[in-house]
């Protein structure tokens, strides 16, 4: 155990960010330095639980509170090789995850949590500081080859824990860069790219290749993937968006958050000057309160929006942990993201009904809505109109595309038109498996990362027979309810 009265002594400190007004004049990490003595004494709090039920909350099963001791105990790197013996990737999950490990943890019964993803990202930034991530290259090589297709945070997991079991792996990418949602849904100021660059250094230092502007099923196709590859894992993600096909739909600005983030991630990465759908001087209104939708709101902010509303089908959620969501699971609660601290209006129980505008949409026709046997209902005398010179679709995705690539593959859907696959993460198709939000739906980063260790310990054990890698997950596990 770290610290036995740390939890009685020492109160639960978030993690700073930079001022608001320095912050939006840049593209960086919203985040401030903390300070390792102070990290050490919020791993303190931790009591080192008979049954941690951090373990459970996170995919991963990270072994939280033996990091947090060995960072109480000022044992650093032996934090990191505990950090890095469940998660390939913990400065993505430290910066960008929502934290279902502290949602369970067992302090938050009655207290504030162990601060675990301040915890994470500081072993992890110390880690890189000091110069002990290394890469780790296999030992012996097997001559099996892998095409993995996508290189989002499955991906790269399936691929680097592939290459370092010894298998010739390559990364195919359609995209003109790696990463993912991880490199142009994402932005800057949430993670920077430096941290994935450098992971990627460090995973082609062990071997692992990658190829960029390649639409698998159409640059090779599902035939050549067949025979050039002795496996193949799809983790092409969950990329087709969902729309709101009302009048007005066809008017020049209104786009998909996923047509507006990457454009404004290219800005920021110095590869375009400025971005083709800019907010500068706009009334900027988001569609869709998540985690996307707050991503377009600290974005529109950045590029100098005249006004930012986010727009929120459901009602507001309660500001402490309701009954239907009891700890440990993960409860909906009213969050204010770093974005939200930065500005803009957020409204509630409403439903879009009519963009409006001549050629360009000018301003949106609203309506409240209230909750009645399972749908939403327009409450008589709400409909109103807001200004609008840019609109963001943030309505979440349905599922992978159903591309050449998987209709020639000939790989068969679930029920929810995701690509369906076995307990070995195996698709219909022997030798053809599937990671991430391919094959679970829209998820998180955490899921991705876990997803693509469980597929790369069953495509192994088809190449080789053995059983050696870990599979933090099956692929029916979901998140604690
Ligand atoms: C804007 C946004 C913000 C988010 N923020 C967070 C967050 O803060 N925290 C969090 O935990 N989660 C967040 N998420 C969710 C998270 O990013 C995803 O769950 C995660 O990235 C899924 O990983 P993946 O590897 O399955 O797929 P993806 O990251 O979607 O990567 C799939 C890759 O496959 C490529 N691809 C697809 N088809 C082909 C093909 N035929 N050939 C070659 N390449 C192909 C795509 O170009 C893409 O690069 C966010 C999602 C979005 C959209
Ligand atoms: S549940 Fe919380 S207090 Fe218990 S071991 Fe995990 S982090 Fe520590």
């Amino acid at each position: 155990m770290a610290d036995p009265k740390g939890f009685l002594t020492t109160p639960r400190e978030n993690a700073p960010s930079r001022p608001v007004f320095l912050r939006l004049q840049d593209w960086r990490e919203v985040y401030d330095e903390f300070g390792n003595e102070r990290v050490a004494k919020q791993a303190g709090r931790c009591m080192d639980c008979g049954i941690p039920f951090c373990h459970q909350g996170c995919p991963l099963g990270n072994l939280v509170p033996e990091w947090n001791t060995l960072v109480w105990r000022d044992d650093w790197r032996a934090a990191a090789e505990r950090l890095h013996a469940t998660n390939n990737f913990p400065e993505f999950t430290g910066t960008l995850c929502p934290a279902p490990c502290e949602a369970a943890c067992v302090l938050g019964i009655n207290q504030d949590p162990v601060s675990i993803k301040r915890v994470e990202i500081s072993i992890v930034d110390r880690a890189w500081d000091e110069g002990w991530i290394t890469p780790v290259r296999p030992v012996a090589r097997t001559g099996k080859t892998v095409a993995v297709i996508g290189s989002g945070p499955a991906g790269l997991a399936a691929a680097q824990q592939l290459t370092r079991a010894g298998h010739d792996v390559e990364v195919l990418e359609r995209a003109d860069a790696i990463g993912g949602l991880l490199r142009y849904g994402i932005p800057e100021f949430k993670m920077e790219k430096s941290r994935l660059d450098r992971r990627l250094e460090q995973m082609r230092a062990e071997g692992t290749v990658f190829r960029t502007n390649v639409n698998a099923g159409v640059d090779v196709t599902a035939a050549e993937l067949r025979s050039s590859y002795d496996a193949v894992v799809l983790a092409g993600g969950a990329t087709a968006w969902r729309d709101l096909p009302i009048p007005g739909r066809g008017l020049t600005g209104v786009y998909q958050a996923m047509e507006y983030l990457p454009l404004a991630n290219k800005v920021a990465a110095g590869l375009l000057d400025r971005s083709p759908i800019d907010a500068a001087g706009k009334h900027v209104v988001v569609i869709g309160g998540g985690d996307t939708g707050a991503d377009c709101v600290g974005t529109a902010h950045r590029q100098g929006a005249a006004s930012v509303t986010q727009l929120e089908i459901m009602p507001k959620p309660p500001s402490s942990r309701p009954e239907s969501t009891p700890w440990p699971t993960y409860p909906m609660l009213y969050r204010v993201s770093s974005a939200h601290e930065e500005g803009g209006e957020r409204v509630y129980s409403v439903s879009t009904t009519e963009f409006v505008g001549e050629g360009h949409v000018r301003a949106l026709r609203l309506t409240d809505v209230r909750a009645e046997g399972g749908r939403f209902v327009p409450v008589p005398g709400t409909e109103r109109e807001i200004p609008a010179d840019l609109v963001t679709l943030a309505m979440g995705f349905v599922g992978p595309e159903k591309s050449a690539l998987l209709g020639d593959l000939g790989v068969d859907l679930d029920d929810r038109g995701n690509v369906a696959r076995g307990a070995d993460f195996q698709t219909s198709v022997p030798g053809v498996f599937t990671a991430g939000d391919m094959g679970r739906g829209q998820s998180l980063i955490v899921w991705a990362i876990a997803e693509g260790r469980a597929a790369a310990a069953g495509v192994d054990a088809y190449l080789t027979g053995r059983r050696v890698l870990p599979r933090p997950i099956a692929p029916t596990d979901r998140p604690l309810v």
